[in-house]
């Protein structure tokens, strides 16, 4: 199983033209350090001030396990075109961003989500921006995403020097998420 923090724009509209001067900042204030042979970084020297963990000092293996279970990797994935979505077996009860009525069956959503630019409330009948889906904590999308593994849902959160760094490097506002798969 699969326990990731992700931090993404708070708008679905958002990006950033590439990567390159996000991984650059990331790297400097030591949230990713190397590279590996897959793309994603093993953990800078500073990622546990960065994030803030919320209860007790967790255990999060800093190095692939050999069982191939959590570690804090950190993946940094587009620009999207459009807004990717990542939902997971923690998601839970989604809702309209129109009437606020709960999406109580959202797989099929995450399975055709390439193709649904629309996607239309059978509650309050109003077609939306399949982006402007309200996940709450529990999933969410972005055009730009930091993926950090080993954190389950609610463990920590980014620190305002994270927050504030990605702020200044983006210009947007960013939030987050927790994803479990
Ligand atoms: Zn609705």
């Amino acid at each position: 199983m699969s326990n990731r923090l992700v931090l993404h724009p708070l708008s679905a509209r958002d990006s950033l033209p590439d990567l390159g001067p996000l991984r650059a900042r990331l790297l400097g204030v030591g949230l990713i350090g190397d590279m590996q042979d897959d793309g994603t970084h093993l953990a800078g020297p500073r990622i546990m001030e960065l994030i803030t963990f919320l209860g007790c000092m967790p255990y999060l293996p800093m190095e692939p396990r050999d069982d191939g279970g959590d570690y804090a990797f950190i993946r940094l994935s587009g620009p999207y075109r459009r807004a990717r979505l990542l939902a997971g077996r923690n998601t839970v009860r989604p809702r309209c961003p129109h009437c606020n009525g709960v999406i109580g069956d959202w797989q099929p959503i995450k399975l055709a989500w390439e193709s649904i630019a629309e996607w239309t409330c059978p509650k309050c009948g109003e077609a939306s921006d399949a982006s402007e889906i309200r996940w709450r904590e529990n999933g969410g999308v972005g055009r730009v995403l930091i993926e950090i593994g080993g954190v389950h849902p609610s463990e920590a959160v980014p620190s305002d020097e994270l927050r504030g760094l990605l702020k200044d490097v983006s210009g947007f506002d960013w939030g987050w998420f927790y994803v479990q798969d």
